[in-house]
């Protein structure tokens, strides 16, 4: 079974952590597909998860159970293969020329994630919004401080088209975010605020839904249960990634027929993915049928793997 994650620097766990973390871990010498709910639970129920390390992990278990049991990971949890959700296509902030030339080369995709917080976000809007006249969300990043200033922002937002913001504050801002909501319509969604099973019981009250990401909450099977969670609240589920490439990106896109949005394009971003066989087409992930992930390396990366 194959796993794949991506440590972006601003974690706290980095490579040497994560191979500690590995090293550590208990597998079975023969291991059966009746051991997979236990042998992932005990995994989750180690005290000083490191998650990243743990999602590498529980990707792989998922990979090899779909394999061993000879289905798509995404039946290992009945879920059917109607068409997952239209891919969000990231814009890293950028000058007009920039921003143009970036959607010339993503014009294939349905939706857009403009990145703000940087101080100029008005102008981003406005460049943009003469450019395209697609749908779009916005990830504030934590970089908004002002609940009255973002309030009247998220209002311009939804009257160009705009779905939902993304940690419009700080991670810890729970009262702005509160605060924020009762001036807006626009949907607040939050990322780095929610990480665990039990961060969904924290924030239920305070936004629309949440961002889940198999590295930092430790993987699919944590993942699940955060969707299920987030169902019962009433929250909007969004998936997302790091920059992960086609084995993290293709392994949550199997479960992203969970999702209200999807935001799976790590593989569009990078030039060194490890791993091969994930399709888009016309702005969407198109699940194959092959066991496990539905990935397989690249011939690159086992000749140079070591
Ligand atoms: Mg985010």
């Amino acid at each position: 079974g194959f796993g794949e994650i991506a440590l972006p620097p601003y974690l706290q766990e980095n490579v040497r952590t994560v191979f500690d973390f590995l090293s550590k871990v208990e597998i079975p010498d023969n291991y059966q597909p009746s051991q997979f709910f236990p042998l992932l639970e005990n995994w989750i129920s180690k005290e000083r998860m490191n998650y990243p390390a743990l999602a590498a992990l529980d990707i792989a278990l998922h990979d090899l159970q779909g394999k061993l049991l000879n289905i798509p990971l995404r039946r290992i949890y009945n879920i059917d293969d109607r068409e997952v959700p239209f891919t969000a296509f990231t814009l890293g902030m950028s000058d007009a020329l920039t921003m143009k030339q970036k959607l010339e080369a993503a014009k294939d995709y349905h939706l857009y994630k403009l990145k703000m917080g940087g101080g100029n976000d008005a102008e981003l809007l406005s460049n943009f919004r003469s450019l395209t006249q697609k749908p779009f969300c916005v990830d504030a990043n934590r970089g908004w401080d002002n609940e009255d200033a973002a309030a009247l922002f998220c209002d311009q937002l939804k009257r160009e088209g705009c779905l939902f913001v993304e940690q419009p504050f700080e991670r810890t801002a729970l009262d702005k975010t509160a605060a924020l909501r009762l001036k807006t319509t626009l949907p607040v969604i939050l990322d780095e605020t929610v990480q665990t099973v039990s961060d969904v019981d924290k924030v239920k009250e305070y936004c629309d839904g949440i961002n889940i990401k198999l590295v930092k909450c430790g993987g699919l099977y944590p993942a699940i249960q955060m969707m299920a969670k987030a169902r019962a609240y009433n929250l909007k589920v969004f998936i997302g990634c790091m920059s992960e490439g086609s084995c993290g990106c293709g392994s949550a896109a199997q479960i992203s027929g969970l999702a209200d949005w999807v935001d799976l394009d790590g593989p569009l971003l990078i030039k060194n993915d490890p791993f091969a066989g994930l399709q888009y087409n016309d702005g969407r992930i198109v699940l194959n049928d092959e066991p496990g992930n539905g990935v397989k390396p690249s011939r690159d990366f086992l000749n140079n793997w070591h």
